[in-house]
């Protein structure tokens, strides 16, 4: 993979927002609560080790993430808190899991058995830590019925091979104003939790969402704690934060090249862009596949902190912008973030991109370099 450090652009991410971030949702949890940074899919984008290391000095108990490589990542560089998968881990990979000391999400008694099978079979010594995954009604992954779930638990307690150290819920709704969904899966999710009589020691079942509209409904003792850390609001714009969020990332460039433009010249492929009148056009070095969305053709960027228009579409590595003057090559844009009294946040593009704010944070590229604000 290439990261483009000889050029100007970046993603710049203040580690401090997300301490603070976490101090928030903190603040408002009851005084044993716990949580997990979620730095899943390159922390959002953010980059996943320093992220995660600053999540756990700000006070987070462990780390979750989508997929085993990932947590691996976390492991070889040095991280030693719990770190659950929140995925469905390949059952023949599981056991690269328990020699790393990874928590793994299961949501079937098949799934069990088989790793049972494997680990009499292959002799492995070191036991795996599990979550068991409860599906209240998000319909992705885990157990539906109470019964199965009793299943699973007590296969879990009878074989040495496995450590019951956690159970979860995921909702599906909880970013939104009718809180009737959301209700039902709690009560379906409160059924599982009171059906035991000892816990296992991890209980989670709020997402960013629920840590910012639900709390008084929490029944678990850990908050997975998403998008919030990285300063977004889970629902875009539907409901207003109720944590005081900093937002962590700002994707800037510099004008790399600059010219005035004539009156009926047009710009970039399939000449959409034809100047009305002569005009001042900047090249910006980004582009759609540095994961700036190709349909924010007709958006607008910050220089100055004034509003520049895109001029003609979104090439795969630059774009250009309309200035209101002549400015030098070297003078900072803002494409994501704030400039003077201005920004443009992420909910904004992601409104124009007809997407949500996490897609537009997870899809910028590794080609982007990271820098980072402690
Ligand atoms: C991604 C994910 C989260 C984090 O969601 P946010 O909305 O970003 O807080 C929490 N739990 C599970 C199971 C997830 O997949």
């Amino acid at each position: 993979m290439i990261n483009g450090r000889l050029r100007d652009t970046e993603l710049i991410v203040d580690l401090g927002a997300i301490k603070h971030n976490i101090h928030e949702q903190q603040k408002l949890l009851p005084p044993n609560s716990k949580i997990f940074a979620v730095v899943k899919a390159n922390a959002y984008g953010n980059g996943l080790v320093p992220v995660a290391q600053t999540a756990i000095s700000a006070g987070a108990t462990g780390a979750c993430v989508a997929i085993l490589d990932e947590a691996l990542e976390l492991r070889d560089n040095g991280i030693t808190t719990t770190i659950l998968v929140l995925g469905i881990t390949p059952v023949e990979n599981a056991h690269v899991a328990a020699e790393a000391g990874v928590s793994l999400t299961v949501g079937s008694l098949d799934w069990l058995e088989e790793y049972h099978r494997l680990a009499s079979e292959n002799h492995y010594t070191k036991p795996l830590e599990v979550h068991l995954g409860i599906d209240s009604g998000m319909g992705r992954i885990g157990f539906t019925t109470v019964e199965d779930f009793h299943a699973a638990v007590k296969f879990l307690r009878e074989h040495d091979e496995f450590e019951f150290e956690g159970m979860f819920t995921h909702f599906a709704t909880a970013d939104s104003a009718d809180d009737s969904y959301f209700n039902r899966q709690v009560a379906k999710w409160e059924q599982f939790v009171n059906s035991l009589t000892e816990l296992p020691p991890f209980v989670h079942m709020a997402n960013s969402a629920t840590g910012m509209w639900h709390r008084e409904k929490i029944t678990a003792n850990t908050v997975r704690m998403g998008i919030s850390m990285y300063g977004q609001n889970p629902s875009g714009r539907e409901l207003a934060a109720t944590l005081d969020l900093k937002p962590v990332e700002q994707l800037v460039t510099t004008i790399s090249f600059v010219k005035k433009l004539r009156a009926g010249e047009s710009v970039s492929y399939g000449a959409t862009y034809t100047a009305k009148e002569d005009e001042w056009l900047a090249t910006l070095p980004i582009g759609y596949a540095d994961g700036y969305p190709r349909c924010m053709t007709g958006y607008k960027v910050l220089v100055d902190g004034q509003f520049c228009d895109i001029a003609g579409r979104v090439c795969m590595d630059q774009m250009m912008i309309r200035l209101p003057k002549r400015y030098p090559v070297g003078t900072k844009v803002v494409l994501m973030g704030r400039s003077g009294d201005k920004e443009i946040s992420a909910n904004d593009l992601a409104e124009q991109a007809g997407t949500i704010n996490y897609e537009i944070m997870t899809n910028i590229s590794n080609r982007v370099h990271r820098t980072y604000l402690s």
